[in-house]
């Protein structure tokens, strides 16, 4: 088949190498693609926003599936207008994408749905979101209903903080995204994410991760896209995974199609392992960065297949393999990043793949021959072994040989897993 890849960054980077391996694959197009991608993938220039030209092209160059990476252009309804003209499509259309472009929307379908989450109240004015504060305790958390770029949850210490980032969104720090803010429960525990692919009905169970949000060691400096990642996620037990499925995805997923609105793609379930159990603190409608990296690391099903069959509602029989062991992504990310990345930083990868790691590219470029940082998060140096402790090993070993002088990562990527490793080995010693 031939198959049209929208995106740019590490997670169509993973997509790109994987698809590309699938023997259904006759040709792989990718737009716009980044250096990385363009070593499995042919470039082309197209502009997802561009709803005709996409559909355009894809008639033109008998494409059998589209697979689109990010959120933005599954929110704009892209997949919609592919649908209309008969085009198959992984990812969910626009009033299905509502999960993550609208977290006031998903909240009243878990209450609709009785999905274990955090209590809210979804306000519209300054004055009505000062007076939901009483509802609750610090920290308060805050939520711009709409697309923030990742940016739009603010936790709060203690009032006076929680009421100036109040005036902030109402002001219009987020734009139209934060015309309305959710204010909701402050819930306790260890974060996990939870992947599953459903055609609408049927339910694929995607495989576990962790990520690490802040900037710096010890999780600690300001919230990033994702500075490291790291799968299976051990802390979601299968015991937890048939809890997240049984009393959150599959009331989701059954929910969704009772009212009119089957979802359909990857389902990407952040949750928080509460003492009471699973809980959700939000939906995304698209593969996880940097959690697709190891994701794909660690995959050996037919990708291409799998996501044509999500596309055609046809995964009543189909299920999806991992192999047993361990991937863990770094991220290499330009100095200064999140507040503002110095591009063009050269990079030389030097021998990083030869021990069996691989590097994809989320923001670089190549300038006159050199590959160079293009963007916040540059590459995501990802290797594999038994346990965390020897994947973390081998990512770094890759990361060490790579020249990136104006490029910084977090050192301890996966450090709460290995030191419930380091535990375990010291319990049988
Ligand atoms: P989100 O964009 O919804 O994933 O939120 C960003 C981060 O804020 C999450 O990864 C959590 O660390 C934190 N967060 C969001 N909602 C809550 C909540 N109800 N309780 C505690 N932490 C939360």
């Amino acid at each position: 088949m031939n198959i049209l890849l929208l995106g740019s960054g590490g997670r169509e980077h993973a997509l790109a190498w994987k698809l590309a391996q699938s023997p259904s694959v006759e040709r792989l197009l990718a737009a716009p693609g980044n250096p990385g991608i363009e070593e499995c993938a042919e470039l082309i220039g197209l502009n997802a926003s561009d709803h005709a030209a996409c559909v355009r092209f894809c008639q033109e160059h008998s494409i059998d599936l589209v697979v689109i990476g990010p959120e933005a252009p599954l929110v704009d309804g892209l997949g919609d207008s592919l649908r209309a003209a008969n085009i198959p499509v992984f990812g969910p259309d626009k009033a299905a994408a509502q999960l993550e472009g609208s977290k006031g929307f998903t909240k009243d379908l878990c209450q609709r749905a009785g999905i274990p989450t955090g209590g809210y109240i979804r306000t519209t004015s300054l004055d009505q979101a000062r007076g939901a504060l009483d509802k609750f305790d610090a920290p308060y958390v805050l939520k711009a209903d709409g697309l923030a770029a990742g940016k739009g949850v603010v936790i709060a210490p203690n009032r006076t903080e929680a009421e100036a980032a109040l005036a902030d969104m109402f002001g219009g720090q987020f734009g139209e995204a934060g015309a309305e803010v959710v204010i909701e429960e402050f819930l306790d525990g260890e974060e996990a994410s939870f992947f599953a692919i459903t055609d609408g009905t049927h339910i694929v169970p995607f495989g576990t991760a962790q990520d690490h949000k802040r900037v710096g060691e010890g999780d600690t400096g300001p919230n990033t896209g994702g500075m490291g990642a790291y799968s299976p996620a051990p802390v979601l037990t299968p015991d937890l995974q048939q809890r997240a499925m049984d009393e959150i995805l599959r009331p989701t997923v059954d929910t969704m199609r009772a009212e009119g609105m089957p979802y359909s793609g990857v389902l990407y379930l952040g949750l928080m392992l509460t003492e009471s159990g699973p809980q959700l603190i939000e939906y995304n409608c698209r593969f996880g960065d940097p959690e697709c990296q190891v994701l794909m690391m660690r995959l050996q099903s037919d990708l291409a297949a799998l996501m044509l069959a999500c596309a055609k509602g046809e995964l009543e029989s189909a299920e999806a393999n991992f192999a047993d062991e361990t991937a863990l992504t770094v991220v290499m990310a330009a100095e200064g990043y999140p507040a503002s990345a110095q591009k063009g930083g050269a990079i030389d990868l030097g021998s990083a793949e030869t021990g069996g790691a691989k590097v994809f590219h989320a923001g670089t470029a190549i300038k006159d021959g050199t590959l160079i940082a293009n963007g916040g998060r540059v590459l995501n140096v990802t290797a594999t072994g038994a346990n965390v402790t020897e994947a973390q090993k081998a990512a770094y070993k890759a990361v060490d040989a790579i020249r990136f002088e104006s490029g910084f990562c977090r050192r301890d990527i996966g450090h709460r897993e290995i030191a419930r490793e380091m535990e375990q080995k010291a319990a049988q010693n």
